[in-house]
């Protein structure tokens, strides 16, 4: 069976539809009326059942069918600040220091959602069982949408998530990524006149200064793979006066939460030694807080095999040629990098062919709050080619991408895979949905 591909033909140019007009109206984490208008609009036209979410306006799930099996995608459509840009090879803001959609979320949603709607017409022709859901998670950026969204239920009852982000490979994407905690320490002294009575000052600079710099030997002795980052966010006004308010933030990473939560409780001990050494206070807050992500090697198969079913992008010279010309205004280094990962042919830079899974059993060093979602449900992650090999994410080069039609055809390619893993997860007769769960919940 393989109705939903047979279906998908009518509306895949709903795919670049959606992403062109949320590309072109990008909005902030919890700013995203306008996306998530779109959504719900769209889906409910479909026949969908839309819900909003408590605490959370600019979240939606929209379901169809009823009953388990219940299988759902995660749609993503917040953009990045300054990250304005026009489809162009060269550096060109639509609107200088605007937003702009440089992690192609505009794609994220929109394959998402189209997916589903193509799973949606299979069930109600040949009768499929079920429950197919999109979920319109709001805020990625910040760490905040799927967090929230957990905290009200909403992943409670699914039997397997898909989730997808574009990326310059057509695959499942199965590298662990990391856990992170996002901080910011504020320190508060005494201000004084730095020249006539600095001996009546207690600075709160020298607190950040001093955590940061025990923060740099505590380095050595945390676990291989732990990352640990910071800005200073408030370094004092003006240089005569000794600063009464000082504030650094943190990021602490690692491959799993419960190292990052460690690591983050001897950073707080760093924090209170400088301000015990400089007289001064410190109180912390802790702004996001991602889990790891749990890995599902049995949707993780099934998927691989519905890559090869789907084949290879059909990328237009066109859209080969503006691939190029992007690559080339970035050091040769990145291309280089990419290309060797599956020694993609020189000269290719839209790597369009189904590769094998990539990193399997490898951490990965950035982050995303979907963590939380793959401790709740078998959880699978994967990608389709919308960037070319090279450009990096939350790049202006990123944002050009996500705004052309290679872009868009890397989308419209991933929604045909959503739509048959869904569809072959709602119909197997094999165990998978049972398999999947075995493995979810065995202790890793
Ligand atoms: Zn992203």
């Amino acid at each position: 069976m393989n109705k939903a591909l047979q279906y998908f033909g009518d509306i895949k140019e709903d795919v670049g539809i959606l992403a062109k007009k949320i590309w072109n109206h990008p909005e902030l984490a919890l700013e995203e009326t306008y996306a998530a208008g779109l959504y719900r609009e769209y889906l409910e036209a479909q026949g969908f059942r839309v819900t909003t979410v408590e605490g959370l306006s600019t979240a939606l799930v929209a379901e169809y069918g009823s009953g388990h099996p219940i299988v759902g995608v995660l749609g993503e459509y917040d953009a990045l600040p300054g990250l304005s840009q026009k489809v162009s090879a060269r550096q060109e803001p639509t609107e200088e220091g605007e937003v702009g959609h440089g992690c192609g979320h505009n794609l994220l949603g929109a394959a998402a959602a189209v997916a589903c709607v193509a799973v949606k017409k299979s069930m109600e022709v040949s009768g499929i069982a079920g429950t197919v859901r999109f979920y319109g998670c709001p805020a990625e950026e910040i760490g905040k949408g799927k967090a929230i969204m957990n905290d009200q239920g909403v992943f409670d009852d699914m039997d397997a998530c898909l989730t997808w982000h574009p990326g310059p490979w057509n695959t499942v994407t199965a590298s662990r990524l990391s856990a992170l905690m996002r901080s910011e320490f504020f320190f508060h002294g005494v201000g004084a006149h730095a020249g006539a009575h600095p001996e009546l000052g207690r600075s709160a600079l020298d607190a950040v200064e001093l955590m940061n710099v025990g923060a740099n030997y505590l380095r050595e002795h945390i676990p291989m793979g732990t990352r640990l980052h910071y800005i200073i966010t408030n370094g004092g006004q003006v240089v005569n006066t000794v600063p009464e308010d000082a504030s650094v933030q943190y990021v602490v990473r690692a491959p799993r939460s419960n190292v990052v939560q460690d690591v983050f409780e001897r950073l707080k001990k760093v924090a209170e030694g400088a301000a015990m050494m400089t007289e001064t206070e410190v109180r912390f807050e802790v702004q996001s807080n991602y889990y790891d992500t749990k890995n599902n090697s049995v949707l993780e198969d099934l998927m691989h095999e519905v890559y090869q079913e789907c084949g290879e992008i059909q990328f237009s010279q066109d859209e080969k040629d503006l691939a190029e010309e992007l690559v080339k205004t970035l050091p040769e280094s990145h291309y280089k990098n990419n290309r060797a990962v599956y020694d993609t042919e020189e000269g290719i830079y839209l790597d369009s062919l189904p590769r094998p899974i990539l990193g399997r059993g490898e951490s990965f060093g950035a982050s995303s709050d979907i963590g939380i979602v793959t401790y709740k449900v078998p959880t699978m992650q994967c990608s389709a080619t919308c960037f070319p090999l090279g450009v990096p994410l939350h790049s202006w080069q990123a944002t050009a991408s996500a705004g052309s039609d290679f872009g868009v055809r890397g989308a419209t390619h991933m929604a045909k895979v959503l739509a048959r893993g869904l569809e072959r997860l709602l119909t197997d007769d094999t165990g998978i949905l049972e398999k999947a769960k075995r493995e979810f919940l065995q202790e890793d």
